[in-house]
């Protein structure tokens, strides 16, 4: 089963604009250093975040969705939603928090929760209960972030498990509940956003290791990174030196599960 890492990037992307630093700096001139705002595609119909670039997502992935999972509501995971709407028949689903913005997002696109013509269902997740959406089993955890509501997802489709952690701070190294969930998966899809942790807020490069260590999934993968974070080929090698079987995303990563 594929995995397709269609955005690896935070919330300002790479290159953001008017930024001179080393990695903008390399992306303005190399676009494979080029990351945009954070999205997954998971084979069978399934895109965990709609940020601002799905557009730009949906035109190279050219394959139907049917369930759109949304980890927050902070603006780089949930804007684009609007551009969904070339699916005529979708499931939304999120926590609460998600769920509203997620609506309020399509009144203002279409004056309607959904364009003319289509067929969207919004579903509002409780952390921790297990659904089936779309033939897909899906539980929302909790995460601690900066948003009032944020969580992260452990997916199962044909006997295989895809945990992301969404946006989380470091204290989801030590949340015993959300790590007997996701231990052992088939993939673990961790962010990795900052050089350095921010408490509450998101992982640094050695705290994203650290949870992978723990987590102990066939394989991981790093995503959501910063420009401000080290260059693509200093990240490889601390996860190289880590001994994990990890890889650090790119946009449109694909991964086989
Ligand atoms: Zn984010
Ligand atoms: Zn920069
Ligand atoms: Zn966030």
């Amino acid at each position: 089963m594929k995995v397709i890492i269609l955005g690896s990037g935070s919330y300002s992307g790479t290159p953001k604009p008017l930024c001179t630093c080393e990695n903008c700096t390399r992306a303005r001139i190399n676009p494979a250093f080029r990351r945009t705002r954070f999205s997954v595609y998971i084979e069978g119909g399934i895109l965990i975040d709609p940020g601002p670039d799905l557009h730009y997502h949906l035109e190279k992935l050219n394959k139907e969705v049917e369930t759109i999972l949304i980890t927050h509501a902070h603006f780089d995971h949930i804007f684009g939603l609007p551009d969904a709407q070339v699916f005529k028949k979708l499931t939304i689903a999120s926590n609460p928090l998600g769920i509203k913005v997620a609506r309020s997002l399509a009144m203002l696109a279409f004056n309607s929760e959904a364009p003319l013509g289509n067929d969207w269902d919004y579903v509002e997740l409780k952390f921790w209960n297990e659904y089936k959406v779309n033939g897909v089993k899906v539980i929302h955890f909790p995460v601690v972030h900066s948003i009032e509501m944020a969580g992260g997802f452990l997916i199962e489709r044909k006997n295989k498990t895809v945990a992301i952690t969404g946006d989380t701070g470091p204290e989801i190294i030590r949340d015993s509940e959300v790590i007997d969930l996701i231990k052992g998966s088939d993939l673990l899809i961790s962010e990795m956003t900052h050089k350095e942790s921010i408490p509450k807020t998101h992982l640094g490069v050695n705290d994203a290791i650290e949870l992978a260590k723990i987590v102990k999934a066939e394989q991981t993968v790093f995503a959501h990174i910063s420009h401000s974070n080290y260059p693509q080929e200093i990240l490889e090698k601390k996860v190289r030196e880590a001994k994990i079987s990890g890889i650090v995303a790119r946009d449109f990563t694909i991964i086989e599960i």
